[in-house]
């Protein structure tokens, strides 16, 4: 029995390649990256959330998360740290930026009257770097209007009121929200501005800046359409409804944040990035407690590679982030194209899972059990794009169907200064009090984490110059 088990392990290693290269310096079949545990990055996410928690419940109850600028930025930064640490990164460092004061409310509060009824309109989140009221409040008429489209909005008088509107751009948090009806109503003299997004539940949503000269909320569906009853039934009694609002907003000097920088050297100083930024709203489970759990996932593995299998150095950055629109980060790095002279993929790890979540009944989001489709973005040569869209087949990564144009995200600033990509999710939940670790699935976080370890595993052996952008040609550089 001894010798047949010897004989059989005799044949084993000669079918097999030896066990290093296994470990994914080249491509490997997808249990080579079995490794990477979904559940095990999932408690990263988890650690996150916590810190966006303990924020919120010491003494800042309604505007929270993991704030750029803030004691969450920091706490954040040093859990980063200390992971790049452990993990036997080196020159792991923090890059401090001083912050422009940042825009910080201090507290709010909206309630409705109609009728004798009152009630408070307790999912109100203002816009970001929206404008407070005066010390005293206000407290105006309040007006639907409906989708706020120009048919809405033209026979009514908007001047110095509280205007509520109901929006379907599920995936907006943005200006352009039903194609720029803030500024129509903006523009009509409305003295208060209020969105209703149509996503089921009573959610509080922080948008990004709206543009408008008012003080403006996003509202949850349950509010919103609790008001517009109220506005509609107070009309048909001859007496308006009315809104009382107050919003205090401080601009925070002399707040820091810093880019956390951890290396990986190969043998090579040709380098690939890896990119999460660590800011978020509320509890930021996805946005972007994922992305760094799958850096955080990918410098594990690839740390337990030898050095000398892996030619290129990887860099693994944890940005301050883009929700406060200055993009330190971003912004430093656009200034200093020299760090990528010789990078052959920025990647950027950005909401990298969440559960496809369903709006359903009109009034209950559910939650699939399958990963919500991700939208993805690539930069470079055709061979680069069969590198990765083989991995995201080869770990079942669910994906949109048309690729993006863009990066946009963290790294739409850089993205055309070395070849990059991307996956990211934004589903009905995003920059909501309701995005949660319980709407990550393990098992998106392990499919994206090892697709992503399999291309750069893939592209080590790849020029860099055959992961570039094809070149404009002269002929066609010359017919402009
Ligand atoms: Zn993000």
């Amino acid at each position: 029995m001894r010798t047949r088990f010897a004989f059989a392990a005799v044949v084993i290693m000669m079918i097999l390649p030896p066990p290093t290269l296994l470990q994914g310096q080249h491509a490997g079949p997808a249990t080579t990256y079995s490794s990477i545990d979904g559940a095990h990055l999932k408690t990263y996410v988890e650690d996150l959330a916590a810190t966006s928690r303990r924020y919120r419940d010491n003494g800042h109850p309604q505007f929270w998360g993991r704030i750029i600028g803030t004691e969450a930025d920091a706490d954040n930064a040093r859990w980063l740290l200390t992971k790049f640490k452990s993990i036997g990164l080196s020159d792991v460092r923090e890059q401090p930026f001083d912050l422009p004061p940042q825009w910080m409310p201090q507290s709010w509060s909206v309630s409705a009257t109609a009728g004798g009824a009152a009630t408070t309109l307790s999912s109100a989140q203002p816009t970001y770097r929206g404008v407070g009221t005066p010390a005293g409040g206000l407290d105006l008429e309040a007006v639907d209007v409906g989708f706020a489209t120009d048919a809405d909005l033209a026979a009514q008088d908007l001047k110095g009121k509280a205007v509520f509107f109901y929006s379907t751009d599920f995936q907006s948090r943005h200006s352009t929200i039903s194609k720029g009806a803030v500024k129509r109503i903006g523009d009509k003299g409305a003295a208060a501005i209020f969105i209703t997004l149509l996503i089921p539940g009573n959610l509080r949503f922080q948008f990004y800046p709206v543009g408008a000269q008012v003080p403006t909320f996003a509202l949850g569906l349950e509010d919103g359409m609790r008001m517009r009853d109220m506005i509609a039934g107070a009309h048909h009694s001859g007496t308006p409804a009315r809104v009382k609002l107050s919003l205090d907003i401080q601009l925070t000097p002399n707040l820091k944040t810093a880019t956390i920088w951890g290396t990986l050297p190969g043998t090579t100083d040709e380098t690939v990035f890896v990119v999460a930024h660590r800011d978020g709203w509320f509890e930021g489970a996805n946005d972007n407690g994922t992305g760094i759990a799958t850096m955080v996932g990918l410098a594990e593995y690839f740390a337990k590679i030898p050095q000398a299998q892996r030619k290129r150095t990887l860099v693994f950055l944890g940005t301050t982030g883009h929700h406060d629109g200055t993009a330190e980060s971003g912004a430093w790095l656009l200034e200093h194209k020299e760090v990528f002279a010789k990078t052959a993929l920025i990647i950027n790890c950005e909401h990298t899972a969440a559960s496809l979540l369903i709006a359903s009944n009109g009034s209950v989001v559910r939650k699939a059990a399958v990963e919500s489709p991700l939208g993805w973005y690539i930069g470079g040569s055709a061979a680069l794009e069969k590198i990765v869209t083989g991995a995201y087949d080869t770990f079942g990564v669910s994906l949109m169907e048309q690729r993006s144009a863009n990066a946009a995200g963290e790294i739409g600033r850089i993205q055309n200064l070395a070849p990059s990509m991307q996956l990211i999710d934004t589903g009905l939940y995003w920059h909501s009090d309701h995005e949660t670790p319980d709407i990550i699935p393990a098992s998106g976080l392990a499919a994206v984490t090892r697709a992503y370890a399999r291309v750069i595993a893939e592209i080590d052996a790849v020029p860099l110059k055959d992961l570039q952008r094809p070149q404009p040609t002269t002929s066609s550089a010359s017919n402009r």
